[in-house]
Order: structure tokens, then sequence, then C-alpha cells
């Protein structure tokens, strides 16, 4: 048969190649925790409690143990796809409702394998949110609330999605040759704008944001602020809690949007100078101009993924080996999408790594401006106790996984800055 062609056996092995190295890393991961179940790490002992010690070995476990039958459902579903030829046939399904290879028969074809997608998936989502989380404390959300939001997600990847698929699908035939570097101005500026709506349009259909009231804590960060010469539109708190017990702050919007966003959660758990420490990590991010930085990385990615893809959409060969004797545009698009992950994986580590770089700049920034080392040690250690955070993993299992180094890893670093 034509379908299996050289990429097609590229992709089989490169596909075997990364589960395996899921695989065992979680197992190397599971084992080395359960090596040091016995003895809380040094720098947790009287920090966390014994039983929440063995909940967040417990937690971990159940994580990537749902992690596995997840990956199997994949690969099953994905490879049932390739070998059984869906996304041709579904392409001439959907082709029979609407005229054949129309603006609308496009657009149509990746919203419908999403929501193919999204209902099989749906079972995973419900049984993390309410049996998983729910297990271990996490889930506040009430079933009403998730359906809301799933309606509401729906809703909003249908508003942004559809005109934007829609100017890629006319951009191609249109531009001819050179529709990719189009197509990557569309996309960057789909990305700043909505970055910059993200805090005032976009998370206040699931979120309630309050603006922090006056008082000792508003006081320090509007201080620091001041002091880092950080400009920003606010600071807001967001009622986490409503869904989640997990903790977290983050900084959102671009220009005059930008703002200090704070769970609920967080204000509950950490004390005024610790959570001065965390925004101030924050504020490093910034000012050491990781953001700016991570923008043109994921610029350059996007342009070489495009440029990729429109050599791909030309390439017979492309199409074959994924089951599709009749290119057409959609198709590609979709199995580009779906499947190029496979061919970069190797990739990831590095950009994690760079990733853990920035955390270590951004902890010493906060170090050298509040000169506060305890305090952003005690936050990182509430942090990991509240979410349960693994405390003890495997070191090829942080390297290739983790965005940012162990609690261990930044204590250490902390306490070898030099004041
Ligand atoms: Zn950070």
């Amino acid at each position: 048969m034509q379908q299996y062609n050289w990429l097609f056996w590229l992709f089989a092995a490169l596909y075997i190649a990364y589960s395996s190295v899921e695989i065992l890393l979680d197992w190397l991961n599971l084992r080395h925790i359960e090596g040091h179940r016995g003895r809380i790490p040094a720098l947790f002992e009287g920090k966390i409690s014994p039983e929440d010690y063995q909940k967040s070995i417990a937690y971990t476990r159940a994580k990537t143990h749902y992690g596995w039958v997840k990956a199997a459902f994949d690969a099953l579903l994905i490879w049932t796809m390739i070998l059984g030829g869906f996304f041709h046939r579904f392409d001439l399904w959907i082709g029979q409702w609407l005229p054949m290879n129309s603006l609308a028969h496009q657009v149509a074809y990746p919203f419908a394998i999403g929501a193919i997608l999204y209902v099989v998936h749906l079972p995973f989502s419900l049984y993390h949110q309410f049996v998983l989380e729910e297990n271990f404390g996490f889930n506040r959300s009430k079933l009403a609330t998730f359906v809301l939001d799933q309606i509401k997600g729906i809703l909003l990847s249908l508003l942004l999605g559809v005109p934007l698929l829609a100017l890629l699908f006319w951009l191609v035939p249109t531009l001819g040759d050179h529709w990719w570097l189009a197509a990557w101005g569309v996309l960057m500026g789909f990305q700043l704008l909505t970055a910059a709506l993200f805090p005032v349009v976009f998370a206040p259909i699931f979120y309630k944001f309050t603006p922090l009231p006056e008082g000792e804590l508003k006081a320090k960060l509007s201080e620091l602020a001041a002091k880092v010469k950080f400009k920003m539109s606010g600071i807001f708190t967001i009622d986490g809690s409503r869904r989640s017990a997990h903790s977290n702050a983050f900084f959102a919007g671009l220009g005059k949007t930008r703002r200090i966003v704070l769970f609920d959660t967080l204000l509950k758990s950490l004390s005024s100078e610790e959570i001065v420490a965390v925004i101030a990590h924050e504020m490093g991010h910034n000012k050491r101009r990781h953001i700016l930085k991570g923008l043109v990385l994921s610029s350059a990615t996007t342009l070489a993924s495009l440029f990729l893809l429109s050599q791909c959409l030309k390439w017979p060969t492309f199409f074959q080996a994924f089951g599709v004797p009749e290119p057409s545009l959609q198709s590609g698009f979709v199995i580009f999408g779906l499947l190029s992950s496979v061919f970069t994986f190797p990739f990831n580590p590095i950009f994690q790594w760079i990733s853990r770089r920035n955390e270590y700049e951004a902890d010493r920034f906060s170090v050298e401006v509040n000169g506060d080392r305890a305090g952003m040690v005690s936050s990182l250690i509430k942090l990991s106790r509240d979410n349960l955070s693994n405390l003890t993993p495997h070191p090829w299992y942080s390297f290739y996984h983790y965005s940012h180094p162990t609690t261990n890893e930044r204590a250490e670093a902390i306490a070898a800055l030099s004041n």
C-alpha cells in the first residue's frame, strides 16, 4: 500500500521513541519517590506534615497512572485514525454537506474533528476534576460550574477560531507561495491582541476579578512596583477557590491592561512577605526580559512551523503517510497540527532548560530587590506543600519535564546567592 512510505515509518519510529521515553521516565520517577517515602526531605522537615508528605506521593502516583490510561487511549485513537484513513474519509464526508473544498468546508472540517476529540476526551476531563482532584481535596467545582465553563469555552473558541481559520484558509490560495509569511503576521497579531485582552475580556468570563483592598499587602506591592519601576494597571484577586484549591499568582495583559493577579487561595496561605517575594519574582521575569525573549522565541517557532506546513501542503508523501490519497488544505492543516509534536519532541528539554534558567534568574531578582531570602524560600515551600507537589522527582524526570527547577534546587541556589 502507498501509505507505508518512509515518512510513515519515521513517524511510527518517533512515536515509539517518544512514548518509551515518557513511560521510562514516569517509571523511574515513581521508583525514586518510593525510595524516598520513608523520610521527609530536609528542606521540608517541620514544614509539611507526615500525612501531607504521604498524600503528595499518592497524588503523584494517581496523576501518573491517569496519564498512562489517557496516553494509551490517545495512542489507540490516533493510530486508528491514521491507519483507518479517517482524515481523508471524514474530509469527504464533510464535503457532502457543504460545497466541496469551499471556505465553509475548510473551516468546518477542523472544528468537526475538534468536536470529536473533545467529546471522546470528556470522560477524562470529568474523571480528572471529579475523581482525581476530588480525592485529594482540590476540586471545589460544582458540576453546574464545570458544565457552564465548558459551554463558555466552546463558544469562545468558535467565536475566535472561526474567523481566524477562515482568514488563514483564504490567505493560502490568495497569496500563493508566500502565504506563510502573511499567516505569521496574522497569528502574531492575534496572539498579542488576545494577550492584551485576556485580563479585561476573556478571563472575566470565567473568573471574578476584585481589586485588592487597601491595606498592608497592597501598600507593600505598590511600593515594590514603584521601586523596580514596574508599570501596571492594578492588583487584582480572582476567585480561583470556586473551582480548585490549587494556588497561583501571575501577570496578565500587555501595556495598559497589564496587572498582577493573585488567586484568593494564595492570599489565605501565604504571609504578605511571602506574597511580595512571589510577585517580585514575577516582576523579575519582566525586568530580565524573559517575557520579551519568550515572545521572540515563540514567534520564531511559529514562523518555522508555518514554513514547514507550507512545504508539507505541496508534498504528496506527507499526505500519503497519514492515509490521505487526495491532498486538501484542511486535512493538511489538521494532520500537521495534531501530529507534528511527535517530530519535535526531542527539542522539548531544550525549551524546559531555558525556562528553568529564567526561573533561577527571577528568584535572584526577587532576593536582590527585597533582600528577603527566607520569604522567597518559604513561599516556595508553602506552594509545594499546598499543591501536593512531588518533593523528590527523579533528576531525569525533572530535567525532561519541568519548566521550573525543583523547590530544593531553587532553595539551594537562593542560599548560594551573595548579598
Ligand atoms: Zn517564574
